[in-house]
């Protein structure tokens, strides 16, 4: 018997079976389904709409702009919006010469919207391309069942400490893995380079990473496994929430780990180059923390509060394998003295555009 009751999402209840019969009918040649997508008014919420297309485009310039009626932010009233597709993945829903469209978005006048922070990311990406930097990031995630409640929890409780939970594995430690593997195996199909994934210190946590490629390539990827995860935790009837600090009180917050290098400090002797970057990025804390979450800091305080698990937010601080600081420098790279730094400070719901460029103008830009 199941123990789902009122609560339960819908989607968790419709057989999913059916719609394969649909799904396997075949389709005229040239005809390809694409779903675009892009990042909402919010600033953190994901949107999507499909169309068919007479034609198997090859770029994302080959795909018509599109448009949507407005971003609903309290009571301002509709305004249009451009759908610029920027990055074309491949469908692991529909499968096939079907697509899934990252677009970015602009108001009438062909300016950026608010939300569109890849545009500028972009410019200053290509600023620095000289010197060949590589971006790595960690998304942590928590489930949470239909009614809000961490996937597993017990409904007027909660599970035991922290401790066995990270990397956990056995059905009293880890909640929901069969998302995090279809998720997993989706991105790869899709063409989203997943490092890897684990589950995470508080139950129902979770963790992938995306890297390391290029800085606007690790955030459009991003984005797009970010719609991955959410669309098919969809199907399972789980909700999937980014906030840095899920459950109040000594459960782990969830952050957006960046790692980063450039050509000279993958290069041998390249932890000099580690260190001067870290001396410019500890000279502009607050210039960076105001970016690390969609609102401006704040809500990355509640995760950030330097109370033995985390670093504080109100200190910029460095260590040598050290998992309570704003930047690590991990072991291997210090022995081999090349490799890369770790950046702990951006929230789990940052977004990875403006995290991208406040780095490469602090590390690369020099400003
Ligand atoms: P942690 O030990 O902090 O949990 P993970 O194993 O979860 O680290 O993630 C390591 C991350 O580092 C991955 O996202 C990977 O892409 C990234 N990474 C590895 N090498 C580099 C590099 N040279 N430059 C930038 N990022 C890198
Ligand atoms: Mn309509
Ligand atoms: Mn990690
Ligand atoms: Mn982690
Ligand atoms: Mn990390």
């Amino acid at each position: 018997m199941s123990a789902k009751t009122l609560g339960d999402s819908p989607n968790a209840q419709i057989n999913k079976n059916i719609l394969g019969r649909y799904a396997t009918l075949p389709l005229q040649e040239n005809v390809v389904q694409a779903t675009y997508v892009w990042i909402d008014g919010t600033g953190m919420d994901l949107r999507c709409k499909d169309r068919t297309l007479d034609f198997i485009p090859t770029s994302p310039k080959d795909l018509p702009v599109w448009d949507f009626p407005g971003h609903f932010q309290g009571k301002t009233r509709n305004v249009e919006t451009y759908l610029q597709p920027v990055a074309i993945y491949k469908d692991p829903f529909r499968r096939s010469n079907n697509i899934l469209v990252m677009c970015d978005t602009y108001k009438l006048d062909g300016s950026p919207t608010q939300t569109n922070k890849r545009k500028s990311c972009l410019e200053v990406c290509n600023k620095c391309a000289d010197a060949e930097p590589w971006f790595g990031i960690e998304q942590e995630y928590t489930f949470l069942d239909f009614d809000g409640h961490p996937l597993g929890w017990p409904k007027n409780g909660y599970p035991g400490p922290q401790g066995p939970y990270n990397c956990g594995v056995g059905a009293n430690k880890v909640f929901g893995r069969d998302i995090v593997d279809a998720h997993y195996r989706a991105c790869l199909y899709a063409g989203i380079k997943v490092f890897g994934t684990n589950a995470e210190s508080m139950p129902a946590q979770w963790e992938f990473q995306v890297g390391p490629c290029t800085g606007i390539t690790v955030a459009d990827d991003l984005w797009m496994a970010r719609f991955l995860l959410h669309r098919i935790a969809e199907e399972f009837g789980i909700v999937v929430t980014l906030d840095p600090k899920p459950m109040p009180g000594d459960w782990s917050g969830a952050g957006a780990h960046t790692n980063v290098s450039t050509k000279a400090m993958r290069e041998d002797g390249g932890i000099h180059e580690i260190e001067k970057a870290i001396d410019k990025l500890s000279k502009c804390h607050e210039r960076h923390i105001r970016v690390y979450d969609p609102k401006q800091g704040t809500d990355n305080i509640r995760r950030l509060t330097g109370n033995g698990s985390t670093s504080s937010i109100n200190d910029f601080s460095v260590g040598v394998a050290d998992r309570y600081t704003s930047i690590r420098i991990p072991r291997s790279v210090n022995n081999n003295g090349k490799g890369y730094f770790e950046d702990r400070r951006p929230s789990s719901n940052c977004d990875p555009y403006s995290v991208v460029e406040a780095i490469l103008r602090t590390i690369c830009l020099n400003e």
